[in-house]
């Protein structure tokens, strides 16, 4: 008999403040791909970024979810518990010689533009001060076929130059643990915000290098704001009141393309229609959107 593997799909939020809008898009479109196919919903609190989190957010997080009745499967995987298996992987790239000690500026690298030139991959002299720790990347093309945004490619070297696994601060990069942890949680199925699809290959590269498998991607559209910028925390996204969930999830479902029924529902009801129904070919790609688009 074939084996077939389940499905498990994640959420991972990373706490820097309440959910908005654009993460609650993120958080449904992942729920309702999971449970429409019987799969596990995991969710996984990406806090390794202290100076980032306020106190509270990481809960206050988890009570939004559960009053908009996106309930998860198993515990709450904290990634600032996951510093060893970092550690360890990130000793393993060092052993291997494959990543270097970068003391650039801020400034030096704003005036490199967004690839990273590689000036300090061949120094003689290892810097005296803090450094981050970047990633050698090969003039290579890592391709994938997005279920949403159809095949994408980057030509590492070319397109985003060594990037950093290790900040100047210590803290590990999220490109790093994140790759980690799907790979400890088993998630084999990925949806997450458009945003994050350019870091899809270098994602795909250290799970080639560290023999991780590596899941379906699908990147959903992300909400922007009337300047075009993504609805963000950084970009002052209103906090959601999921005290009401029903008028949240309906906005959510539409801007997802899926067409809920009108007329009075519950928030559980939408649920349970969304997941009978969930049509993940609606979803629109992000490139269909206008600059203010809104649901
Ligand atoms: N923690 C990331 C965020 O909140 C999401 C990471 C991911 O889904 O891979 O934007």
């Amino acid at each position: 008999m074939p084996c077939s593997r389940r499905y498990i799909g994640r959420f991972a939020p990373s706490p820097t403040g309440p959910l908005h809008l654009g993460s609650l898009v993120a958080a449904l479109a992942s729920f309702l791909d999971a449970r429409a196919a019987a799969g596990a919903w995991l969710v996984r609190m990406e806090d390794l970024d202290p100076p980032r989190q306020p106190p509270g957010a990481a809960e206050a997080i988890l009570r939004q979810l559960e009053q908009l009745g996106l309930c998860w499967d198993g515990a709450v995987l904290h990634q600032s518990s996951r510093i060893p298996a970092y550690e360890e992987l990130f000793s393993e790239l060092r052993k291997r010689k494959l990543c270097y000690r970068c003391d650039c500026s801020r400034q030096q690298l704003r005036a490199m533009g967004s690839v990273y030139d590689g000036r300090c991959r061949e120094r003689e002299q290892p810097p005296a001060g803090a450094h981050a720790w970047r990633l050698r990347t090969p003039a290579e093309v890592f391709a994938f076929d997005d279920r949403i945004q159809g095949p994408y490619r980057q030509n590492l070297e070319g397109d985003v130059g060594d990037f950093v696994v290790r900040r100047k601060d210590g803290l590990f990069a999220y490109q790093l643990a994140v790759v980690a942890d799907d790979a400890f949680q088993q998630v084999n199925q990925v949806v997450r915000g458009a945003d994050l699809l350019d870091s899809t290959p270098r994602q795909l590269y250290l799970q080639s290098l560290l023999s991780l498998p590596r899941p379906r991607y699908a990147h959903v559209p992300v909400l922007v704001n009337e300047h075009g910028q993504k609805l963000s925390k950084q970009h002052f996204a209103a906090p959601i009141d999921t005290r009401h969930p029903a008028p949240l999830l309906r906005r959510a479902l539409r801007f997802l393309g899926q067409v809920p029924p009108i007329g009075p529902a519950s928030g559980a009801e939408l649920l349970e229609w969304a997941i009978a129904h969930w049509d993940a070919r609606r979803i629109p790609r992000q490139h269909d959107l206008a600059a203010n688009a809104q649901p």
